[in-house]
């Protein structure tokens, strides 16, 4: 059984750099592209062992666009950026933590 609130009906990049998901549970998150691209959490982006991010924020600019976006099984996505940027992969679970509102600390039942 899945989650509604983490599995994605459908993973939208918009013209303007924004990446959308609209979750099977109705719910709508949208970032701007810079958001997730810093966000990234592979290797090169953040210490596998310690979690110490390596990338800084600065590193990242803010025009920053989803190129690609590539489904990851029902697991998650993997998005190709335009600072050429493509190892991150970006698990539901953490991109619905991640939505801009907030909604997930206030669902803190799990
Ligand atoms: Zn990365
Ligand atoms: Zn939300």
């Amino acid at each position: 059984m899945s989650d509604p609130r983490t599995t994605a009906r459908l993973v939208q990049p918009f013209p303007s750099g924004e990446i959308g998901i609209v979750w099977e549970d109705g719910h709508e998150s949208i970032w701007p592209g810079s958001a997730l691209r810093r966000a990234c959490a592979c290797a090169r982006c953040q210490d596998e062992v310690t979690g110490r991010r390596l990338l800084r924020p600065s590193d990242v600019p803010d025009a920053v666009r989803a190129l690609e976006i590539v489904p990851v099984g029902r697991y998650g996505i993997a998005i190709r950026w335009s600072d050429l940027h493509d190892t991150g992969i970006y698990p539901f679970q953490r991109l619905r933590a991640l939505c801009p509102c907030g909604c997930a600390g206030k669902e803190a039942s799990r």
